[in-house]
């Protein structure tokens, strides 16, 4: 990809989302503790906090403004070869799995979809746009190969949700998945399952079957699929005649399909994650101990070692030199994805209601990190 920086310091990179109240708050009697000021991103939680980031969506936002806003230009950015992060972080039930779309009830109306099934449209809409732009021009049509992950992280261990040979009980083994760096600082993995696709529909099956396996498996082993991390990521390779000449890809010498190319071509890749995070609410008032205190920490690990990679990202004085991206698997896996030739946007999730105050004060907070300091 072009050697642009567009890391953590792209503007819209900070957005704060704050969901509806459950009717079960409401008949509990829960008050609503914040406030979109108008006309500016910017939250404000009881009386005297005030919070502004890029992008600030209040409770009655629709997600197809949510994805118009922040993430169509991502998946824009995937066809000119830039990776792309999407994080949602938030305590549980803030929204995060709601807003990244991997819920998929029944009844769902389809303007309720999230984020990640209108990143799919979107980029095959967007394939089938550029393929029949070539053919009306009569030159040969791009080509491109679409692939996915979907990848679990619990207690520091990778598991695959795309492996449907896998056992529950693999929570309590170890995987064989393993995380490599190559030669110019690309992340890949070894031991993962990579679906090939060809359609939006088979894509977007995929990503249903793999959320179907998160929750099967939480609920066998009795545990919360909120103290994981999901990560479903799509990568898009991409063969084009070549729009600039200084990057012909010398090693090309034939098309995806086995046809010899005509002109110059050139490679692009980009992969896209899409990242529902563990639920960020502390561990004290779950009251956990034993298993669950030892499960909580290692989640802590990958969301303090996450906030820790995007500060040091997002310092623009440079004087950090050091970005600790090998403190968890999380920030390992995304390594190649926070900074660089990558856009990245984190949503923080809230709850409106103030029993939740303390949370939304914390997740407000941990997004504040990543804007500037
Ligand atoms: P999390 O993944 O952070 O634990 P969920 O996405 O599961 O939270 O959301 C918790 C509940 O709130 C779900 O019932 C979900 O449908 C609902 N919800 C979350 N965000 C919205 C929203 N923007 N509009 C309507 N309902 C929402
Ligand atoms: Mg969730």
């Amino acid at each position: 990809a072009p050697a642009v920086q567009m890391g953590a310091l792209q503007p819209g990179r900070l957005t704060g989302r704050i969901r509806p109240q459950l009717s079960k708050e409401k008949i509990e009697g829960c008050h609503i503790c914040t406030l979109v000021t108008p006309g500016e991103p910017q939250v404000l939680l009881g009386k005297d906090k005030a919070f502004t980031y890029d992008f600030v969506f209040d409770l009655d936002t629709w997600q197809e403004q949510v994805y118009s806003t922040c993430v169509s230009r991502l998946v824009e950015g995937c066809f000119e070869g830039y990776n792309a992060t999407v994080l949602a972080y938030g305590q549980t039930g803030a929204g995060k799995t709601y807003t990244m779309g991997t819920g998929f009830d029944v009844a769902m109306a389809e303007e309720e979809q999230g984020i990640i099934p209108r990143a799919i449209a979107h980029l095959f809409g967007g394939i089938a746009e550029r393929k029949r732009r070539a053919r009306e021009q009569g030159v040969a049509g791009p080509e491109f190969k679409v692939s996915a992950q979907f990848l679990e992280l619990y207690n520091e261990e990778i598991l695959d949700l795309f492996d449907s040979a896998r056992d529950p009980d693999a929570r309590h083994r170890r995987s064989n998945i393993k995380i490599h760096e190559d030669a110019n600082g690309g992340i890949y993995t070894t031991g993962v399952t990579s679906r090939l696709v060809s359609s939006q529909e088979e894509l977007i099956q995929c990503l249903k079957q793999g959320a179907l396996s998160r929750t099967t498996a939480s609920t066998q082993m009795n545990v919360q699929s909120s103290r994981s991390h999901a990560i479903f990521t799509i990568h898009v390779c991409q063969m084009r005649l070549c729009t600039r000449p200084d990057l012909v890809n010398e090693a090309v010498t034939g098309l995806p399909d086995g046809t010899a190319p005509s002109g110059e071509y050139e490679t692009l890749t980009a992969k896209f994650h899409f990242v529902d995070l563990a639920g960020s609410e502390r561990l004290k008032r779950t009251g956990a101990t034993g298993e669950r205190a030892k499960e909580g920490i290692s989640i802590n690990c990958g969301l303090l070692a996450l906030g820790n990679v995007i500060s040091a990202l997002g310092d623009q004085s440079k004087k950090v030199v050091h970005v600790p991206y090998r403190d968890s698997k999380l920030t390992r896996l995304l390594q190649d994805s926070l900074g660089g030739n990558s856009q990245t946007i984190m949503i923080a999730c809230v709850s409106p209601s103030d029993r939740d105050f303390m949370e939304t004060l914390n997740t407000l907070k941990y997004a504040n990190r990543a804007r500037n300091i």
